[in-house]
Parts: structure tokens; sequence; C-alpha cells
């Protein structure tokens, strides 16, 4: 396959790294990367913590995805939808009816921030936060508000916007539906122990409960949450932290396999031509030997990298590389740092392995038969880091944790 143009969509931290990737293989083709935001983004950890804090300003958030464009050699197209793709003929339709073909694509448009009803139904008031803007608005929206933020969902975004808000002296409410904060990807017990962090810092968390309705006041702006229990809390803000959804809806149609993602094989390959990379692709990992897709920012650089080798290869005609990974995520909440590899689940066993559990540092592992799926670790960095070493090496228990 002559590999003479390609074509990444998404301009975030899974695009721009394939792209630069691309050229530190050597690669020297027409490198078009299109994005539908009109300014490059921001790097998204921040928006939840600094940004939103006000202890980062727009220009640095946006610099660390900024700085790697200049050194590119890359036609970057900011602006452009791209409503439409063949995966056959590797025809990409953009929002105004432009067309454009490609030898290779890269899919790297990650993920859209969950809204708790049609965006038109809801009250003003109510956020999400994904991008650098809904960050901003969030900010001056708390920064004004006279009244109770309320969070709904006490996953990672949920706590992290929870503890930033509390910290600047907000009154919080955080709702979630399971028993317990993180429950989708961390058992019990450690979801317990982050409730009681935020609990701790006087955020009112509220588990096992739902939300019913949030409701307006006269003038059209949010007043209070009715719960499912049937309880109301007053809200003058309130923010969705009920995870996202893979940006694929340009892609119906394609020929492409889509599922919860772009459907990869091991190699990232979606189709002769064209691979995905970052929070839009699900991919068989044999690391795990499980299908996953992996919102994070460290899988953003890590296969940004390796679809676009994979892609070359292709062209090149050497043998695929699986893509193999441990992932890893860090989330900072008030004075605790936590950092996890692998890729726990909610039924998995949690054995502390370091400290007492909601301890100011501790780590955790989790157990599925002989296997560790993976290590949580509360201002643990050191511990983190060799769990993680180790698990890229093995899962075994006895290699990862210790007989
Ligand atoms: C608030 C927040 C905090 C986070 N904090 C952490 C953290 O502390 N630790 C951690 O490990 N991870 C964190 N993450 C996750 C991490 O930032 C993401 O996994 C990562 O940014 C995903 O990168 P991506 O390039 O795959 O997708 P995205 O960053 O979502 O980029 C996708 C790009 O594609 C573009 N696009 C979408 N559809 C189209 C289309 N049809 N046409 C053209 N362009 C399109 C979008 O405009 C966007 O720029 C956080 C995420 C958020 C939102």
């Amino acid at each position: 396959m002559d590999l003479e143009r390609v074509v990444v969509v998404g301009a975030s931290l899974a695009g721009l790294t394939a792209a630069a990737s691309l050229r530190e293989q050597g690669w020297d083709g027409h490198l078009v990367v299109v994005d539908a935001a009109m300014e490059l983004p921001a790097d998204r950890p921040p928006l939840s913590k600094q940004v939103l804090a006000g202890t980062m300003d727009s220009a640095a958030a946006r610099q660390p995805l900024a700085d790697r464009i200049d050194e590119l050699d890359i036609d970057l197209r900011l602006g452009h939808r791209v409503e439409g793709f063949g995966a056959d003929d590797h025809r990409i339709k953009f929002f105004n009816d432009h067309e454009l073909t490609a030898d290779g694509v890269i899919v790297a448009t990650g993920a859209n921030a969950r809204w708790p009803a049609p965006r038109d139904e809801l009250p003003a008031g109510v956020h999400v936060v994904r991008t650098l803007e809904d960050s901003l608005a969030l900010k001056a929206e708390l920064d004004t508000a006279a009244g109770p933020l309320v969070v709904l969902g006490a996953g990672f975004i949920g706590a992290e916007v929870a503890a930033t808000a509390r910290t600047a002296g907000h009154d919080v409410t955080m709702i979630e539906a399971a028993p317990q904060p993180l429950a989708r990807v961390l058992p019990s017990e450690v979801g317990a122990a982050v409730a009681k962090l935020h609990r701790d810092h006087g955020v009112d968390v509220r588990v096992g409960v739902g939300f019913a309705s949030i409701d307006a006041g006269p003038g059209g702006r949010v007043e209070s949450v009715t719960l499912s229990d049937g309880s109301v809390v007053p809200a003058s803000v309130v923010v969705a932290g009920l995870g996202a959804d893979p940006s694929i809806e340009w892609l119906s149609g394609s020929g492409l396999s889509l599922g919860n993602g772009v459907v990869c094989d091991e190699t990232l390959l979606a189709a002769p031509g064209v691979t995905a990379a970052g929070d839009v692709a699900n991919w068989f990992n044999p690391t795990f030997g499980e299908r996953m897709r992996v919102e994070q920012w460290d899988h953003a650089i890590e296969s940004g990298r390796a679809a676009a080798v994979r892609l070359l290869a292709e062209a090149g005609g050497d043998a695929p590389q699986p893509f193999a990974s441990v992932p890893w995520f860090w989330s900072d909440q008030y004075d605790r740092k936590l950092q996890m590899a692998g890729r726990p689940s909610g039924n998995d066993e949690a054995v502390v392995i370091d400290g007492e559990l909601g301890a100011e540092r501790f780590a955790v592992a989790f157990r599925r038969g002989d296997r560790c799926t993976g290590v949580l670790a509360c201002n643990r960095p050191r511990l983190a880091v060799v769990s993680r070493t180790r698990m890229t090496q093995s899962l075994a228990w006895d290699h990862v944790v210790g007989a």
C-alpha cells in the first residue's frame, strides 16, 4: 500500500500523538489533521482540577498540544467537522460537503460527555466538563453562584469536580446511583474510602440514589434536583459526571464495525488502512485477554503511537504488533493523588498491600483468580510505578504483589 496521504481525524491527545509518531518514524507524506473544534483542544486533565480552581489559565491548558504542532509539518484543519466516511475508499466527508481521500486514516475522535437529558430540555446552570469552554463556563457560574453545587455521578470526573469546588469553599452534594463512588471500576470497600474522603471534607455524599429530575425555578435556572427517593436537593449549579460516549456518529454507515467505540483488532486496525486510538478505540488487549475501551490520558498517548506504527507496518508489509497495554490513570482529589495501574472491575477482590485503606497513604491490589488486575495507590507514587512495570511483564499475582 502506498501511503502518500494520511488523515488523522481528531487533533487532541491521541490524534496529535499519532501524527507526531508518523513523523518520528520518518514518514514524510502529506499529513492532514482535522478537528471539529475551532481552536486546538486543551489538555483535558487540568479541566476538572487546575482550570476549574483558577490556578491554570486557558493558554497554559492549550500549551501542551499547541507545542507539538510547529515541529510536525502538518496540514492542520480546525473547524472541520467530519460527517461521513467510507472504509472502502477512505473518503472523508466534511460538514460543508467538501471531501478528502486518504491512503491511511487514523480515527481519534475521542468521546462526548453524557448529558442528563437533551440539552434544550435542561434549565440554565447545568454543565458537563469535557472541553476548555465547559470548564471555564462552569468556573464562571461557580464564581457567582449564591447556592450549592450538585454533582450527578461519583466517577473520577464527578469526584474531581466535587473536590475542586469544595476546596474553593462551595457547598457540594454528590449523588451516585451505585452503592459507592467509582463502583463500575473499583470494589465497594475502595469506593467507600473515596466516599469517606469526600465526607471528611464536608461534601454531602448520597449513594444508592439516582436523580429523578432537574428542576428549574421561575427564571428558568436550575433551582433543585429531585432524587429517586423523593428528596429534593437545592442547587444553584449542577454538574453531570455521568460518563462519556465514544464519538462515532460520523462513522455510521462507514462500513467500520462500531460497538462501544470503533471496533479494532488487537493491533488497533479497524479496516485496511484505518486504525483508531484514544478514547474512541475499542480493541482486544492481549495483556488482559479482553476487549476494552479506555478513557485515560496515558492510553491516548500509547495508543496514538501504536496506531501510527500499525499504519506504517501495513504500508511497509511489516508484521503487525499487538497493542498490549497496562492502562494507567491518575486522579487528584484534595491532598490525595490516586494512581491506578491495570483494569480492575467492581467484582475483583481488593487486598490492601500497603498502609490502611482510606488513610493518607495506602495501596490496594485487585485479585481475580491468580491474576492481579490492578493496583490503586494513594500518595504512593513509587509503588504505583513499580506495580505498573511488573504488570507489563506479567499479571501473575505473585509477580506483581509478591507471594
Ligand atoms: C475533565 C477531564 C479530566 C480528565 N482527567 C484525567 C486524569 O486526571 N487522568 C487521566 O489519566 N485521564 C484524564 N482524563 C482523560 C483523558 O484526558 C482523555 O482520555 C484523553 O484526553 C482522550 O484523548 P483523545 O485524543 O482520545 O480524545 P479527545 O481529547 O476527546 O479528542 C477528540 C477530538 O476529536 C474531535 N472530534 C470529535 N468528533 C469529530 C468529528 N466528527 N470531526 C472532527 N473532529 C472531531 C474533538 O473535537 C476532539 O478535539 C480526563 C478527561 C476529562 C474530560
